[in-house]
């Protein structure tokens, strides 16, 4: 059975920490590269963090409907899942794993239905967010404000995904994640 795990939190909230130690620890899981236009950060591998697209490729794919779920996530900055992805991965007998922004796995869930686990990663609290964004200390002060904003406006919405996570301390987290994946793989859907 191909399934998926959609992983989505506000920015800030550990979600990629979270999702490597996932991938750390279990073999039967994969990570889905996600296309992009956003410039590539330091230390950043293409076609292993993202599959960084220019503005023009981004767009034909759209046209040639290449993206089971894409989004203007920042202004000006694209990012999406495309199929042959998905494909790739099930293809490796693997689970795919997303790390994805709130909007984007509320529409993956509802194409991948029972395919597919959605899990909210929470913070204990707005203030350890804000505090969280200000330490990883890569964005603008510009960037930083728009990100925090859209991270307030996303915890509206982790009642539409099948489970929450709250990470207060990081191991107690992936033990309640890592069940919750666990205990959904096992399933026969
Ligand atoms: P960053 O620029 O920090 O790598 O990612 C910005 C946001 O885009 C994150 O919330 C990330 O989860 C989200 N994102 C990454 N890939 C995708 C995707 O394929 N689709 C959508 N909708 N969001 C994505």
């Amino acid at each position: 059975m191909e399934k998926a795990i959609i992983i989505s939190a506000p920015s800030g909230a550990g979600k990629t920490t979270l999702v490597k130690l996932l991938l750390q620890r279990r073999r039967d899981l994969e990570f889905s590269i996600s296309a992009c236009t956003r410039a590539k950060r330091e230390g950043e591998v293409d076609g292993k963090d993202y599959y960084f697209l220019s503005d023009r490729d981004f767009q034909r794919k759209i046209r040639e409907a290449e993206f089971i779920e894409w989004e203007e996530v920042y202004q000006g900055m694209f990012y999406g899942t495309l199929f042959s992805e998905l494909e790739r991965v099930w293809s490796n007998n693997k689970a795919v794993i997303f790390d994805i922004d709130v909007q984007g796995a509320i529409h993956l869930k509802e194409k991948l239905g029972k395919k597919a686990l959605s899990i909210f990663i929470a913070p204990p609290s707005v203030e350890v967010l804000e505090e969280r964004l200000r330490s990883r200390g890569t964005e603008s002060e510009e960037s930083l404000e728009r990100r925090l904003a859209k991270s307030m406006y996303e915890m509206q919405f982790q009642n539409r995904m099948d489970a929450v996570v709250v990470n207060d301390e990081l191991e107690t987290a992936f033990i309640d994640l890592n069940q919750r994946v666990e205990k959904f793989l096992a399933d026969k859907v």
